[in-house]
């Protein structure tokens, strides 16, 4: 059984102020831990400070992006390292915002990978197809090429700790979300080509999330999906009450 998760994408949003607000008008409504890990993803220099206001709650701390080298002359950027020293617990990898608009290829984000699994860091590993490719039948085709790429060498010890996201880049940010057939397609494929890498007994239990356009009027239908094991959610957790609102849908 693998429990869901609800992982929040902040993107370049929030002060110091306005996240430390949500922490403190989500931290006592979310569910059980036992039930559903609930995760935001923050920019990174505030991370610091919603991990110590999350300490002893079910609102676990992630990164929206690492550096694959753990130090030296790669300015603007954040190492491994930096991140296990501030004790977030996540990390995004491959988020399409950062495949298009910084030119990260495959090639770096399985580096990434590799570095986040040395560093005890857990990924939460995008892949997704953009419009034409859906429209040219390409879907699995993509998800082959970028999950395989993204897992290329990688030992996977604790497979609950390694997360794949599902996101359909024509779904990021437009209100246009899959249809929770198009998500169970998509995350079942996903899963059997972990099964392929691996073994089918690890493959049922990395958590596969489903997103794009997710929102408190549509999570329980993806939720109602076998392979999709929660949501990674933009515009919808910037909000604390749509947040927690997510976090329980997933508990149910
Ligand atoms: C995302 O940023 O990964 C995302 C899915 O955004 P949204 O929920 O706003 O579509």
């Amino acid at each position: 059984m693998r429990k869901p998760m609800l992982a929040g994408n902040w993107k370049m949003n929030k002060t110091r102020d306005e996240a430390i607000e949500f922490t403190l008008a989500t931290t006592k409504n979310l569910p059980c831990e036992c039930k559903v890990d609930c995760v935001v993803c923050a920019p990174a220099i505030i991370l610091r400070d919603l991990v110590k206001r999350a300490e002893g709650t079910n609102l676990h701390i992630g990164a929206q992006n690492m550096c694959e080298f753990e130090s030296g002359a790669y300015t603007g950027e954040i190492s491994p390292v930096m991140l296990k020293d501030t004790q977030v617990e996540y990390v995004i990898l491959g988020h399409s915002e950062r495949r298009a608009y910084y030119n990260e290829t495959n090639e770096h984000i399985n580096a990434k990978v590799k570095k986040a699994l040395e560093f005890e860091l857990k990924p939460i590993i995008c892949v997704g197809e953009v419009l034409e490719e859906r429209e040219a039948n390409k879907t699995n085709e993509v998800l082959k090429t970028q999950t395989v790429a993204a897992l290329e060498g990688v030992e996977i010890t604790n497979p609950e700790d390694v997360i794949v996201a599902y996101e359909p880049v024509w779904a990021i940010g437009t209100g246009k979300s899959a249809s929770a057939q198009i998500a169970e397609e998509a995350c079942g494929y996903i899963r059997s080509v972990i099964a392929e890498l691996y073994s089918k007994e690890l493959a049922d239990k990395v958590r596969i999330l489903y997103g794009g356009s997710v929102k408190p009027a549509n999570i329980k239908e993806y939720m109602a999906q076998p392979n999709v094991d929660g949501g990674l959610v933009g515009g919808a957790a910037l909000k604390a009450d749509s947040f927690v609102e997510l976090c329980q849908a997933c508990a149910e």
